[in-house]
């Protein structure tokens, strides 16, 4: 049997912003399954993850898929724990509270080609700038579309890894593409977005791309930024039946609008001006339809009988979803725990 190539893969410790890391192993006699993947070391000092006197931290397996590129390859994602096996603080997928997968989490995941040559959007010329937007947004044809063959390629790929894309568009602003990936389950759902990052960021380095997830890339000039809406529903939204109950859930993120916007992804202030089809970041709103608003309820969830999932449309690009996942489930939770104990008392 050929040896097998393990792209081990984790969050490093960076602040406000952590990157990938990733290193190889080679093991023998692998048939493809998590259980079989041995724990790992790397030195923590030079991820921000541990000081150089005792450095060594433990990756811990937690999602596998076949590498979609790599001949005998896998992707395995790990948490980081310390040396004495306690996640590491770091590790935000260790706080998802979802025991039961009862949460169904669908990302949009934007981002810019950057051309690193112009330090521009792909798509930019060299000085100036392109056509304003208006003919991007899942545009077609030369003088609208840069960078298909890539969007294709990552899309491609993530689906030979068996990744749940749902599907992708180009966006508002030239160069600047989107994709979403939908699991039942916060956990796998931050495990596929992690995992379809790293598949971009590894393809950008064959098309001498480089990935921007800053949430406001071009500034103020009159260009849209980059967000990761998150679409969320738990079984109580999914059976909610009532305009009251789903907007009860929705006025519960009313009062903790600084602990989500803390995990919502470095530079925010930038994106969420109450322009670009966003809210503004000191304010909180919700509405059926309404894309300017903090909370989007979609359409669907009210012509369904008002049963179905709600967007929170405020996590920046590069915000990671295991920490947006968590603080929702936290607020969701002291909702629907809320109001599940009041029709208790009432039956
Ligand atoms: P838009 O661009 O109009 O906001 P998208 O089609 O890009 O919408 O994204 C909608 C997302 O909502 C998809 O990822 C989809 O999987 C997700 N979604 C649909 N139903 C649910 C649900 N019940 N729970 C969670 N997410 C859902
Ligand atoms: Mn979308
Ligand atoms: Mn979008
Ligand atoms: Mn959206």
């Amino acid at each position: 049997m050929a040896k097998k190539k393990l792209e081990y893969i984790w969050l490093d410790g960076f602040k406000p912003t952590q990157s990938l890391r990733s290193k190889t192993k080679i093991i023998d006699n692998f048939s493809g399954k998590l259980e079989e993947c041995p724990e790992w070391g790397f030195d923590g000092s030079s991820t921000e993850q541990a000081e150089g006197g005792s450095s060594d931290c433990i990756l811990k397996p937690v999602y596998i898929c076949p590498d979609p590129v790599v001949q005998n390859g896998y992707l395995v994602m790990t948490e980081v724990l310390d040396a004495d096996g306690k996640a590491h603080e770091s590790n935000a997928r260790a706080t998802i509270e979802d025991e039961d997968d009862d949460f169904w989490f669908g990302f949009e995941q934007e981002y810019f080609l950057w051309d690193t040559e112009t330090n521009k959007p792909l798509g930019f010329p060299a000085s100036g700038f392109p056509a304003p937007q208006g003919p991007y947004y899942c545009g077609v044809g030369g003088q609208n579309v840069f960078g298909r063959d890539f969007k294709d390629e990552h899309l491609n790929i993530c689906l030979e890894a068996g990744l749940n894309l749902e599907g992708t568009n180009g966006e508002v602003a030239a160069g600047q593409w989107e994709f979403q990936i939908f699991a039942k389950g916060a956990k796998q759902a931050g495990d596929e977005i992690w995992m379809a990052r790293y598949l971009l960021e590894r393809l950008s380095e064959r098309y001498g791309l480089a990935i921007e997830y800053h949430p406001k890339p071009l500034g103020q000039l009159d260009w849209n930024g980059s967000g990761m809406h998150a679409n969320f529903s738990n079984s109580f939204l999914r059976n909610a039946g009532s305009k009251e109950k789903v907007e009860q859930v929705c006025e519960a993120f009313r009062g903790v609008i600084d602990e989500h916007i803390a995990v919502y992804g470095a530079y925010n202030d930038q994106r969420l001006t109450g322009l670009h089809e966003t809210a503004a970041i000191t304010d909180f709103s919700y509405g059926v339809s309404d894309r300017g608003a903090s909370i989007r309820i979609p359409l669907y969830t009210a012509t369904h009988g008002w049963s179905g999932y709600l967007e929170d449309r405020r996590p920046a690009s590069n915000a990671d979803p295991y920490k947006v996942a968590a603080r929702i489930i936290k607020t969701v939770k002291s909702a629907t725990v809320a109001v599940n104990g009041k029709e208790a008392a009432m039956a």
